[in-house]
């Protein structure tokens, strides 16, 4: 039997669970299997001290729920009584952010401890300052302290409402979330509809975790989402890019895309992407194609430990609009119509999810390369090998191909090239024959 069927067991009744009626089920340190040994020093040292100036401190979110699926855990969530004041003042390597949601980032080094403080919800009296809710329901301010009991109904997912006690090593499981993760379930605390109206992104967050957990989403959880993508329409550009990033390049991107077109929210990430898969006619479905390649490749790199860039990411899932747009750019020559469509692409992308500069530069060049790659004559070749986007502008030459572009075996040339000696290359720029020549446009002769 697994730990959680044990922790289950023991909840539901092998031996009375001793909570108060309403309060937690408090699961102790001899029935579940989290040590100090799977939380990293930095986070411990984060819940020691609060612990030792006398406040409350929990790990809470995903590094509970990750340990307890034998996961490690991408980072960790504290929370406590303390207020953000007090925490700042407790920890010389921190600062304060967040004005919708003021919280304590810990720094070590590359490592940050997220450190937020018990939050409660809107409903007494407070004044504007601390909580706002728009007319539909969205939350647009969150600074309502509260306790450890408030704090956990206002999270997502019962999942992510486990917590776990630094003083005394317990976990305090609020609503559900020990049975939950032994079912695989996905389930929102408290009335799905309304949750996902207070914050839209949850109902990618659904997805999010359904993918990397392979988890199922509970049927209420799950049946609200179909209809109320269009919610997401007024979420800032810039949050919706960090949780497209953290929908499609966080290793499960394939399934996640699967997902979100199920769901019917991926066409209010990439819309343009959206539309030219739904309008592809051609019999293998290139456009779809394209796009799956592109995320099961970074899947793959992840897995392997490679690294992964949003700049590809971007330039995969536009390209297909890309070409949709240059289609209908006429008397220009291919670079500058190449440019003009880019920004027009980028410029509609940008509001639904920003695209930070320094993504969209190496995104472009990466399309550039793509009308290049093919111009090998003379010293061209051996100049464009050396160009710091060859390795990306390649890799999505391959990509293209295998999605069942026909380049002329361009790809494969490439293959070779790279990895032939001096004299070989030399050889294969030979054999490609003279460059065609110019087109020119057949003189007007105007006696004739
Ligand atoms: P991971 O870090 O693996 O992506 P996580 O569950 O830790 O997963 P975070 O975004 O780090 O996710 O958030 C930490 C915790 O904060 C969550 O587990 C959840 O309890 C709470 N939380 C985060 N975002 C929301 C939200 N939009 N609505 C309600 N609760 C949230
Ligand atoms: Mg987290």
């Amino acid at each position: 039997m697994g730990l959680i069927s044990k922790l289950v067991n023991m909840v539901k009744g092998d031996q009375p669970a001793p909570v108060a009626p309403s309060g937690p089920n408090i699961i102790t340190r001899d029935h579940h299997d989290i040590s100090r040994r799977d939380i990293s020093d930095n986070a411990l040292k984060v819940l020691y001290r609060l612990k030792d100036a006398g406040y409350q401190a929990f790990l809470v979110g995903g590094g509970v729920r990750d340990i307890l699926l034998g996961k490690q855990p991408k980072d960790f969530d504290i929370a406590t009584d303390a207020h953000p004041e007090q925490v700042h003042k407790l920890f010389r390597n921190s600062i304060l952010i967040g004005r919708r949601f003021r919280l304590v980032h810990v720094r070590f080094g590359r490592e940050v401890i997220e450190v937020a403080t018990f939050r409660a919800s809107h409903n007494e009296g407070q004044d504007s300052n601390q909580a706002k809710q728009a007319d539909n329901g969205m939350l647009l301010r969150d600074n309502v302290y509260g306790t450890v009991d408030d704090d956990a109904m206002r999270r997502d997912f019962t999942i992510n409402a486990m917590y776990y006690n630094i003083n005394g090593f317990t976990i305090h499981d609020f609503a559900g979330g020990v049975e939950d993760i032994e079912q695989r379930n996905i389930r929102m605390i408290g009335e799905p509809q309304a949750r996902y109206r207070e914050d839209p992104v949850r109902m990618l967050r659904a997805i999010r975790f359904a993918a990397k957990l392979d988890f199922d989403i509970d049927p209420a959880t799950a049946e609200p989402i179909h209809s109320l993508g269009h919610l997401l329409e007024p979420i800032p550009a810039a949050r919706m890019f960090e949780e497209v990033l953290k929908l499609l390049l966080s290793g499960n991107g394939e399934q996640t895309y699967y997902l979100l077109r199920d769901y019917d929210l991926f066409k209010y990430l990439f819309p343009a992407t959206d539309a030219a898969i739904e309008a592809d006619q051609s019999e293998d479905y290139q456009v779809e194609e394209f796009v799956i390649l592109a995320l099961r490749n970074s899947d793959e790199r992840i897995a392997q430990g490679k690294s992964v860039t949003p700049a590809y990411l971007f330039a995969s899932l536009l390209w297909h609009p890309l070409q949709e747009r240059l289609s209908k750019i006429s008397k220009m020559p291919p670079i500058p119509a190449m440019h003009q469509a880019a920004q027009d692409v980028i410029l509609q992308q940008v509001k639904r999810t920003s695209i930070p500069r320094r993504f969209s530069t190496p995104m472009k060049e990466i399309w550039d390369m793509q009308l290049r790659l093919p111009r090998r004559h003379g010293n061209r070749a051996a100049e464009l090998v050396e160009n710091k986007r060859f390795r990306a502008a390649y890799d999505f030459i391959l990509l293209r191909e295998s999605s069942g572009e026909d380049l002329e075996k361009l790809g494969e040339w490439w293959t070779e090239y790279q990895f032939a000696s001096g004299e070989k290359r030399e050889q294969m720029t030979t054999d490609l024959g003279k460059p065609a020549p110019k087109k020119r446009k057949p003189k007007k002769n105007p006696q004739a």
